[in-house]
C-alpha cells in the first residue's frame, strides 16, 4: 500500500523534526544527508530503525522534543539486555487512547458496557492503554490489574462486567475457574479484548466455548504506543489498523525490500504523528501481509492479516521464503501424522542447488511411503518447494519442553 500525499507530508515533518531535535535518530539522518521527504522513492530510502538501536539510545536518546513536554514514559520489558523506553507527550497519551478507544468501537463495545481490565498497569503499556482507551469512549473501567482470580471473579459477577481485557493465557485461567465454580450462570461477559500474542485455534475456542464470549484481537507493541493500533472486527478477516496514525509496509525480512500487496513478510511501521518518541520504518519483526480488498464491515481502515509469526524463525530455499507456521498448518491437512516435525536443509554443491528434507512422524494407521509422497505434492502445490519426505514413527522425533528446535540449516556452515 503507497503513501498518500497526506501521509508523505507528515513524514517529511518528522525526518525535519527529528533532525531539529538533534536526538538519535536525527544525527542519523544528518549523516546520511536526508534532509525530508516528498516522495514513496525518498521514504524507501530511508533506513529502518531497529530495537537494537533503541537499547543503543536508552534511555531518552530518542527523544525528540524538549523534556518539558515529555508527560509520562514506557518500557519495553527487557528479558535479554538493556530495556527500551519511550517518552510521550501529552498528545501521544491522547492519540493513543483515541485509538484505543477505536478499536473497542470497532468491537461493538459502547459507553454502556463495563471493563473488567485484568493486564498489568505500570512501565508497561498494556493496563493502561486498555484504562485510557474505556474512559475515551465513555465505558466504565473496573481496573483490576492482574491477579487475585477470587476477587476477579467476585467483581465480575457483583459488577456484572460486559467485556474482559486479558493476556489470552489469563483468559483461559479465568475461564477454567468459572467452570470449575460452576459461575456460568452468574457472569455477563460478552466480548473479550485480548492482546494479538499468537495463541492456538483450541486455546481460542476453548475460551469461547467456556465463556460464550466473542473474542477480539488487539494489535500493538510499545515502541509504537502500545497495544490499541489495531484489531479485528466482528467479520473476523484481518486487523484493521489507523492509518492516520501508522503506516504499515511489508517487507521481505531478508532482502528488506518492499513486497506487494498480499504477500507476506515482515510488518514494519512508520508512525505519522508522534511528537515524544517518533519512529520511522520500524522493524518489528512480526509477519503478516496486506489484505488488499475492503473489508465487508465496510470500513474504509485497511487490514494485515492475523500475525503468522516471527521474522527470525523465517527460512528461505530455493528462493522462497518459509515459516514453521505454514509447515505447522500444511501437517495439519494430513491425516496420520503428529505436531512434531523436523526440517534439514543443505546446499548440493555439485547441482548447485539447496537441499530441504521434512521429517515427520506418522501413527502407523497409513504406509509411510504413502504419506510421504502426499507430504511433498502439498507442499509443492501451498508453499512451492518439493522437499524430500521422510517418514518415522511416533515418539522418533526428540520433544523439549523449551521451544523446540525445528530447523537446522548446514549451509551457512
Ligand atoms: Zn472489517
Amino acid at each position: 500500500m503507497k503513501l498518500n500525499q497526506t501521509q508523505i507530508e507528515q513524514i517529511d515533518r518528522q525526518v525535519k523534526r527529528l533532525i531539529a531535535s538533534g536526538s538519535y535518530y536525527g544525527e542519523v539522518y544528518k549523516s546520511l544527508g536526508i534532509t525530508g521527504i516528498s516522495s514513496q522513492e525518498d521514504f524507501e530510502k530511508l533506513p529502518f530503525s531497529e530495537k537494537k538501536q533503541l537499547r543503543n539510545a536508552y534511555p531518552l536518546g530518542i527523544m525528540a522534543c524538549d523534556e518539558s513536554e515529555i508527560v509520562r514514559i514506557h518500557s519495553s520489558s527487557g528479558t535479554t539486555g538493556q530495556p527500551v523506553i519511550i517518552p510521550y507527550t501529552a498528545k501521544d497519551v491522547d492519540d493513543w487512547a483515541v485509538m484505543f478507544a477505536r478499536c473497542y468501537e470497532m468491537a461493538g463495545i459502547t459507553n454502556k458496557d463495563r471493563i473488567q481490565i485484568t493486564p498489568g498497569y505500570g512501565l508497561w503499556t498494556a493496563g493502561i492503554g486498555f484504562q485510557a482507551g474505556c474512559e475515551k469512549l465513555g465505558a466504565m473501567a473496573v481496573p483490576m490489574g492482574p491477579g487475585n482470580t477470587e476477587k476477579q471473579l467476585k467483581m465480575m459477577i457483583d459488577l456484572q462486567t460486559t467485556v474482559i481485557t486479558a493476556t489470552s493465557s489469563y483468559a483461559l485461567l479465568l475461564a477454567e475457574e468459572i467452570q470449575k465454580q460452576g459461575l456460568r450462570d452468574k457472569i455477563n461477559l460478552k466480548k473479550g479484548v485480548f492482546g494479538s500474542e499468537r495463541w492456538s485455534d483450541t486455546m481460542r475456542k476453548r475460551i469461547h466455548d467456556e465463556l460464550g464470549i466473542e473474542l477480539y484481537d488487539i494489535y500493538g507493541l510499545t515502541e509504537i504506543y502500545g497495544p490499541g493500533i489495531g484489531i479485528n472486527c466482528q467479520y473476523d478477516s484481518g486487523i484493521h489498523y489507523w492509518d492516520d496514525y501508522i503506516y504499515i509496509e511489508i517487507i521481505d525480512p531478508v532482502t528488506c525490500e518492499p513486497v506487494p500487496d498480499g504477500c507476506e513478510g515482515e510488518i514494519v511501521i512508520t508512525t505519522l504523528v508522534k511528537e515524544g518518541a517518533p519512529l520511522l520504518r520500524f522493524r518489528t519483526h512480526d509477519l503478516s501481509r496486506i489484505i488488499p480488498d475492503e473489508c465487508q464491515c465496510g470500513s474504509k481502515y485497511p487490514r494485515i492479516d492475523i500475525i503468522k509469526g516471527r521474522s527470525d524463525d523465517m527460512f528461505k530455499v530455493r528462493g522462497v521464503n518459509m515459516f514453521p507456521s505454514q509447515v505447522e498448518d500444511l501437517l495439519k491437512k494430513i491425516e496420520g501424522t503428529s505436531s512434531e516435525y523436523n526440517i534439514t536443509i543443505a546446499r548440493d554443491e555439485k547441482d548447485n542447488k539447496d537441499v530441504m528434507i521434512l521429517t515427520v512422524e506418522g501413527d502407523g494407521n497409513y504406509s509411510f511411503d504413502d504419506m510421504a509422497k502426499k507430504i511433498q505434492s502439498v507442499f509443492k502445490s501451498l508453499i512451492g518447494v518439493s522437499p524430500k519426505v521422510i517418514v518415522v514413527p511416533v515418539g522418533t522425533l526428540p520433544r523439549s519442553e523449551k521451544k523446540t528446535k525445528r530447523v537446522t540449516d548446514y549451509r551457512s556452515v
